[in-house]
């Protein structure tokens, strides 16, 4: 019998319907549409897949949840095996292929939402003075971190005034608390043409307000914001030692609150943390919704990025792109400013954006120790997990072969990915001196090098660990 006599492609797409059913929308377009049947041996299924970082990740992530997919719906023990077919394989079909060449990048990319085109169709309104027009709904990527502010967030676009009133957004820096709350208003002004929209920043209602005084102007104030349909203020975090400016807006606050109007605020923080905030104020913040935003996941900035990368019409290879998401890993505006960098570099030397042109152009960007939010307790719990052991063992006294080696391991990666000293790493470690410290680093790099397996093994641990700090 020759090759072709073996064919599971009917399990296989009928397990892809069922795992589209298990995992997000995300994960699903992400993951499982740029992986394809290739064919089979045996009890074997080959797939292809467009790279070998997405061999790695799939493996690791879903191989589990496919081999058994696959075994409820064949009654067989099927295993995979996955081949990476760089250009313009078969794969490329659903989203994008894998290679590094320039291509058309059309719309079909990674996007979930489908509602790119609806807009056009659309009569549409000239700009709004104070809002950014690419602060829209359309145009925000969303993610397990940030879905519950963002459904409020089109929520409240859509009936402004009636549920969520008010609503809080809060969150760290450069997590899309301005472009939410400013899509809220792109959409409101879009959709009620009769509806007043105010957009402004702490800062400047705090400016307007002194200046209305200094120049006994504080009717024109008034007016200004009480009159509003939908009041948008960003980063209220600075009110903080500002008691005239509260009041003030308390008073805004009651006047538009009484009469149903839409407010929404954004804050660096939860609201129970603004210091010197007045009580009454505080309950006002907290009387309506507050969402928060977390960090995105890798799939999410990969999408962010390629959503970026669609409106901007240019080539920029999937491997690069992934360089990018592994290692600015917190904070999106820090993501994108990476992709413009690039993107700028290669406009001016009119060069195309290798693997190694990126990893050159933004060597500072990644060593940045801002980009991590990485614990210690992180990288002890990841190291302990995949050594299975506890942290606590980890941590420990015993000095028996079995702990000792994942301990110098942990150390290793806390002195690779931290800026803890020596000294600092032995504290953590059960109060140990440095020399341990010292002693456990020397260990480690001179075992990789005669140890094949050992340097994957710590790279994969920082991979998780880099994944872990954007969660926490
Ligand atoms: P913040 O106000 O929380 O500091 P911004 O709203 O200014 O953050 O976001 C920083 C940058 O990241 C902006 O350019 C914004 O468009 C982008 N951004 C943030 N989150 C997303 C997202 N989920 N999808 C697309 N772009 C995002
Ligand atoms: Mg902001």
């Amino acid at each position: 019998m020759s090759g072709g006599s073996w064919d599971y492609s009917v399990f296989w797409n009928e397990a892809m319907k069922h795992i589209e059913t298990e995992v997000s929308e995300q994960e699903f377009s992400m993951w499982f549409n740029r992986m394809g049947y290739s064919h089979a041996a045996e009890s074997t299924i080959f797939v292809s897949v467009p790279s070998s970082f997405y061999r790695d990740q799939v493996k690791q992530r879903y191989l589990n949840l496919i081999e058994q997919t696959l075994h409820d719906l064949s009654g067989s023990q099927l295993t995979l095996e996955f081949e990476v077919k760089k250009v313009g394989g078969e794969v490329a079909a659903e989203s994008g292929n894998g290679s590094g060449a320039k291509r058309p990048t059309g719309r079909s990319a990674a996007g979930s939402e489908g509602g790119v085109k609806v807009a056009e169709q659309k009569r549409v309104r000239r700009p709004h003075p104070t809002l950014r027009e690419e602060y829209t709904f359309e145009n925000f990527v969303v993610g397990h971190n940030n879905s519950f502010a963002a459904n409020a967030a089109m929520a409240i676009a859509k009936n402004p005034g009636t549920g969520y009133n008010p609503c809080l957004i809060y969150g760290g820096v450069g997590l899309g608390k301005t472009h939410l709350v400013q899509s809220i208003g792109n959409s409101v002004y879009q959709e009620f043409d009769n509806l007043k929209i105010v957009y402004v920043t702490m800062e400047s209602f705090t400016n307007d307000f002194i200046q209305s005084i200094r120049e006994k102007k504080t009717q024109a104030f008034k007016t200004k914001y009480r009159y509003a349909d939908v009041l948008l203020i960003d980063d209220i975090h600075f009110l903080q030692k500002k008691p005239e400016t509260q009041e003030e807006l308390f008073h805004t606050f009651n006047a538009l609150y009484d009469s149903n109007k839409q407010m929404v605020f954004t804050c660096d923080r939860p609201v129970s943390e603004i210091r010197d905030l007045t009580d009454r104020l505080r309950s006002r913040f907290e009387r309506g919704l507050n969402v928060d935003l977390q960090p995105p996941s890798f799939e999410t900035r990969f999408a962010i990025l390629k959503k970026k990368i669609e409106r901007a019409t240019i080539a920029i290879p999937e491997e690069v792109i992934e360089l990018i998401c592994n290692n600015v890993t917190t904070n999106v505006r820090d993501l994108e400013a990476a992709l413009t960098k690039l993107i700028a570099y290669a406009d001016l030397v009119d060069k195309d954006i290798s693997l190694d042109v990126a990893r050159n152009q933004l060597k500072d960007v990644f060593a940045s120790p801002k980009q991590n939010n990485i614990t210690m307790d992180v990288i002890q719990r990841t190291v302990a997990d995949y050594f299975n052991m506890s942290s606590q063992e980890l941590k420990g006294k015993k000095r028996t072969k079995v702990i000792a080696f994942p301990r110098q391991v942990a150390m290793f990666i806390a002195r690779e990915m931290t800026e803890y000293s020596t000294t600092e790493v032995g504290l953590e470690f059960g109060g140990r001196d440095h020399t341990t410290v010292m002693h456990a680093c020397q260990r480690i790099e001179s075992r990789m090098r005669t140890d094949p397996t050992l340097e994957p093994t710590v790279q994969f641990l920082i991979r998780q660990i880099k994944e872990q700090g954007t969660k926490s």
